[in-house]
């Protein structure tokens, strides 16, 4: 293939993997962001006045199965063990997350052993639930009412803003609940912290004589003329002016406060009661537990609806916000030489590991065939 100029819209990790690769194969890469800052929502900042490394769009802990994604991480930076150990305050008392032998002993003042436990909280299951379809049928079939309240029902009014009734069970089946003790919150085989933070890991991938970096640079439709090829990383309704209406996403607001010492003693503390208005408090520090500061940045995270202005962290994929996005698919699809790609260009929730295997096929495709529809990965 002979050499092309590609434009990439974000400097997240979508685009700087993307470019990465198309680089190495020995083309023209521009990547813009319009922010002040490579990496996405990953980006991680030191702080000024304490030393600590800042998970400044909120915590992320690197999690895979996918070796060739870790080999392809390590790359580019030094990753240290990191294991995410989470815990909740609910009713008065910490437990431990996700649901482990430790929780439902400590929650039901018991001492059962694993088999115990599970024919325990068997018998506490709606078992005339044969296949839960609803984020609350999953949790009163494997998990039963009482943990279901405690820790699952008002959480998840916070973060979502809807009844877990009207939520898929696909949401909760992302926390394991295990019969030991075992705390892990993710069951992956690798699981690490970029020593440096993931800003340092992207600005290494970035770091190709082929690439072209341009800040506080917005990208609108128009401006992909005198490229060959644009990947889009950008939010898929933001693309068309929001034409047709926003497509629904929550947003979050963070509360930054500091503290000397150690606050809480854990990175992530959630609350489980609707009626403390935060979802969770995270403490950086414990992010990177291999360094010592005496001062501590926290942050307290709620979670809201978003608006025009705020920036867009978890897409709802609600009945109705199917509807519309079908019809953003239809446009993008009337498009030529634009591939839409990532968490916010797919409209897909998307973790770190996934989103750098998406992206590391989507250059393999692209390299292959010289051009790409608008969707490799179907938003639907
Ligand atoms: P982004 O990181 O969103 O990057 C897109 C970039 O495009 C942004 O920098 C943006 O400024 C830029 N952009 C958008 N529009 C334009 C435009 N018009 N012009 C120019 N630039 C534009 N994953 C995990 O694996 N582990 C975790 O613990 C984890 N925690 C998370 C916590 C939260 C609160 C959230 C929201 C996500 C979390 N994730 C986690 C997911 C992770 O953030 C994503 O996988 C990753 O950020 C996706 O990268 P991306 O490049 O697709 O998107
Ligand atoms: N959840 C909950 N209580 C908790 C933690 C999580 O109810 O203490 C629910 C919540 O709805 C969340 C989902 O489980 O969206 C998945 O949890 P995860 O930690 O993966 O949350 P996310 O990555 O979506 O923030």
């Amino acid at each position: 293939m002979r050499a092309v100029k590609i434009l990439l819209v974000g400097a997240g990790l979508s685009g700087a993997v993307i470019g990465r690769r198309l680089a190495e194969a020995g083309h023209d890469v521009t990547i813009v962001d319009s922010r002040d800052h490579v990496a996405g929502n990953c980006h991680t900042a030191r702080d000024a006045d304490t030393g600590v490394m800042v998970h400044v769009y909120g915590p992320h802990i690197f999690h895979t199965d996918d070796e060739e994604v870790w080999d392809y991480v390590n790359r580019f930076a030094r990753f240290l063990p990191y294991k995410n150990r989470v815990k909740t305050t609910a009713g008065g008392q910490v437990f431990s997350l996700p649901i482990n032998l430790h929780t439902i002993n400590q929650f039901y003042g018991k001492t059962l052993r694993p088999d115990e436990a599970r024919a325990f909280i068997e018998a506490q299951a709606d078992t005339r639930i044969i296949d839960p379809q609803t984020f609350e049928e999953q949790a009163l079939r494997f998990v039963g009412p009482d943990l279901y309240e405690a820790f699952f029902k008002g959480y998840t009014l916070k973060q979502w803003g809807l009844h877990p009734s009207e939520l898929p069970a696909s949401i909760l089946k992302r926390l394991p609940v295990r019969f030991n003790y075992d705390d892990n919150y993710f069951f992956h085989r690798f699981q690490g912290m970029p020593e440096e933070g993931y800003t340092h890991m992207v600005e290494q991938i970035l770091d190709h004589p082929a690439i072209t970096l341009e800040l506080n640079t917005p990208f609108a439709r128009g401006d992909g003329a005198g490229y060959d090829h644009v990947f889009y990383s950008g939010p898929v309704d933001g693309y068309f002016g929001y034409e047709l209406g926003p497509l629904g996403y929550r947003t979050l607001d963070f509360e930054r406060f500091t503290y000397e010492g150690d606050y809480q003693g854990c990175a992530v503390m959630n609350y489980g009661e609707e009626s403390v208005p935060y979802t969770r408090i995270t403490e950086h520090k414990h992010f990177s537990p291999w360094e010592n500061h005496e001062g501590s940045v926290c942050y307290r995270e709620f979670s809201r609806s978003c608006g025009p202005e705020d920036i867009p962290y978890y897409p709802i994929r609600q009945v109705k916000e199917k509807e519309l996005l079908q019809k953003y698919v239809a446009r993008a699809e009337s498009q030529s030489d634009v591939t839409f790609v990532g968490r916010l260009g797919t409209y897909r929730y998307l973790d770190m590991d996934v989103t750098i295997r998406e992206a590391l096929d989507t250059a393999e495709s692209f390299l292959k065939a010289g051009t790409l529809p608008a969707f490799v990965m179907p938003p639907l």
